[in-house]
């Protein structure tokens, strides 16, 4: 079975279209993500519209979480929260009682998803070296698990630095960003994996990066919101 993971779309509208558009080539079986569909970018109704046609598996991330409990908002950054609050000021019910919908882990085959870190999912630790990820092995039983949450692609065995994926070791696999990228490339990023072969592929995407910051000006967001993803930070 080959497996789409997306994360971390934050309303970014461009960027998701340009994923589906690259997701038509490669025709996953089935299509997983991770969270934070809203948040940051300025067209949340439209991609929870379209994460929901096209995921057969939704996880909720914390900006999800943020719009629905308000004191989550309280820990993220100045820019992160602004745009939470104009979210909230967009986002019709329905759309919300779907992102209310949505879980915070689950498991297919040999594999657990979750949107930060798979213990205690709603502490929203983040992953982002080996050290980070080896104390999360003991709390899952699953070979691989798939996580978002940093925006930072990236691929953590359980025994710290070694040779990658082979049938036998552990791994956490972080997919990157949809909608924010912050490794320092721009373009979109998703995964696929192919629960066959174990063949793990990380894809970059290019979108119109212009036409998404114009948008996030337009509708008064933060600037450096709009500006900090022509770097992909
Ligand atoms: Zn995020």
């Amino acid at each position: 079975m080959q497996i789409a993971i997306l994360s971390d779309i934050h309303s970014n509208l461009e960027a998701l279209e340009a994923v589906l558009r690259s997701l038509k080539r490669y025709k996953p079986d089935t299509i997983v993500c991770l969270g934070d569909v809203v948040g940051y970018g300025a067209n949340p109704n439209e991609c929870v519209d379209l994460i929901r046609q096209h995921c057969h598996l939704v996880l909720q991330g914390n900006h999800d979480a943020a719009l629905l409990d308000q004191q989550l908002k309280y820990y993220f950054t100045e820019h992160a929260r602004i745009a939470i609050e104009w979210t909230l000021e967009q986002i019709s019910t329905p759309r919300l009682d779907y992102l209310r919908s949505l879980q915070l882990t689950a498991r297919m085959e040999n594999l657990l998803f979750v949107h930060s870190a798979p213990t205690d999912p709603k502490r929203w630790e983040y992953i982002v070296d080996e050290y980070d990820a080896i104390k999360h092995f003991s709390s899952f039983q699953e070979r691989l698990c798939f996580v978002g949450h940093s925006h930072i692609p990236g691929i953590y065995s359980e025994e710290g630095r070694k040779p990658l994926i082979d049938a036998q070791r552990r791994f956490i696999i972080n997919v990157g960003s949809v909608g924010q990228p912050r490794d320092g490339d721009s373009r979109a990023c998703y995964a696929l994996f192919n629960t066959k072969t174990t063949m793990y592929e990380c894809i970059r995407v290019e979108y119109k990066v212009e036409l998404t910051v114009k948008k996030i000006l337009d509708a008064g967001l933060p600037s450096h919101l709009g500006y900090r993803l022509y770097n992909g930070v």
